[in-house]
């Protein structure tokens, strides 16, 4: 847990960082997703082989076309336009889950949730049953 961080569901980072929904999930997440029978987020990834014991996994990969995505399909939109939400936040990536690393961090990447230590915690619900993604979806 930061101390004197509250995230405010701005969407910022997993809109505009694109390591956020383009690049490696760590071999914790795979193991999570597959111990919770997360196949919705397993066919979204692709594994590389690099060797014995050395495995890269990338997302996010949309299972149909083969293409990297645009946007990441979990994020979804809040219908009043006040910022978003993920929909796997319980099962989120590491990287995910760990932004900001810090607080410099945080400066250097344009996440505000070291600004106001008060302001309440925005981000975050965990929809189940897992739903099919295609589509960015709003959320009220
Ligand atoms: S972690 Fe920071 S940039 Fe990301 S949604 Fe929260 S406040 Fe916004
Ligand atoms: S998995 Fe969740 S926290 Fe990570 S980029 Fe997607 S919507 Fe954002």
């Amino acid at each position: 847990m930061r101390s004197n961080f509250n995230c405010r569901g701005c969407g910022h980072c997993c809109l505009n960082l694109v390591d956020a929904y383009q690049g490696c999930v760590s071999d914790a997440d795979v193991q999570r997703w597959q111990k919770h029978g997360r196949d919705d987020l397993l066919q979204w990834m692709q594994t590389l082989d690099l060797g014995p014991g050395n495995q890269l996994h990338t997302v996010w990969i949309d299972p149909d076309t083969g293409d990297d995505v645009e946007r990441c399909p979990w994020l979804l939109d809040k219908i009043d336009g006040s910022g978003h939400l993920c929909c796997i936040n319980t099962v989120k990536p590491d990287h995910c889950r760990n932004f900001p690393e810090h607080r410099q961090h945080a400066a250097a990447t344009g996440c505000r949730g070291y600004d106001d230590p008060a302001a309440p915690t925005a981000f975050g619900v965990s929809i189940d049953p897992p739903v099919s993604r295609k589509k960015p979806v709003s959320l009220g």
